[in-house]
């Protein structure tokens, strides 16, 4: 198989992955930059992920125009992805989710940090996007480039990052990794609830985030990903 067949089974598989470990619903999608054009991107038609299949795989220029949409209906908020790789070169990769676990941090304004070594990658502060800041009353989906270039801002050079009131957005160098991510930065808020709850709570330094990170290595995330693809009922491949 070629690369980027083997990528867009990978893409398929993340869809499944993510459905499975709850952090899509019905709603919520992940795409990965076209392996040889960086200009474009690869995300399912408007789907629930859990359903999604090898043909459902459309691609898009980073502005979220359909390069051939042979009739399929794109996702609304598409945008989100192709502002977060024309603001990022290195990201080959971008999660849109409304895990409920995050959805609380994006409301309150409390902070979210790394509470354990597996969440290490979230970031050592997570962002929060507020779109009535800039846009005012919308119907809170980032509909437009403008409106996922400001939510591509607030990510900055971070890995994630809440939307108030409505969910979160995960990149990452590759897509097992961001997969990975995202499965963690809902572990996290879950846990940090728990753990603020029970008194103050020291998380992760800075420089102890930026270690595990940094080990969180293909091998590591392998091992989730290959457990993960036999819960989705997918093929795995190394
Ligand atoms: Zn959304």
């Amino acid at each position: 198989m070629s690369k980027l067949t083997d990528l867009i089974e990978d893409l398929v598989t993340a869809n499944r992955i993510l459905a499975t470990q709850g952090i899509v619903d019905s709603f919520g999608h992940v795409s990965i930059r076209h392996p040889d054009n960086p200009k474009r991107y690869l995300l399912s038609r408007s789907r629930a992920p859990e359903r999604v299949e090898t043909a459902d795989i459309m691609e898009f220029t980073l502005e979220g125009e359909a390069v051939d949409a042979k009739g399929r209906k794109p996702y609304l908020e598409r945008f989100i992805h192709g502002a977060a790789y024309e603001m990022r070169p290195e990201v080959m990769s971008v999660i849109h989710n409304h895990s409920p676990g995050v959805i609380p941090f994006g409301v309150t304004g409390r902070k979210m940090r790394p509470i354990m070594h597996m969440c290490a990658t979230i970031g050592h502060e997570v962002p929060i996007w507020d779109q009535h800041s800039k846009f005012g009353d919308t119907n809170l989906l980032v509909e437009s480039m403008a409106m996922g270039r400001d939510l591509a801002k607030k990510l900055g050079k971070g890995r994630t990052a809440l939307m108030r009131g409505h969910g979160a957005v995960v990149v990452g160098a590759d897509l097992r990794a961001t997969v990975y991510t995202a499965v963690y930065l809902e572990l996290n808020a879950k846990l940090q609830m728990q753990a603020e709850a029970m008194g103050k709570v020291k998380f992760l330094t800075k420089g102890e985030a930026q270690k595990v990170a940094a080990t969180t290595t293909p091998p590591n995330v392998n091992r989730a990903w290959e457990n993960w693809c036999r819960k989705a009922e997918r093929p795995y491949r190394e």
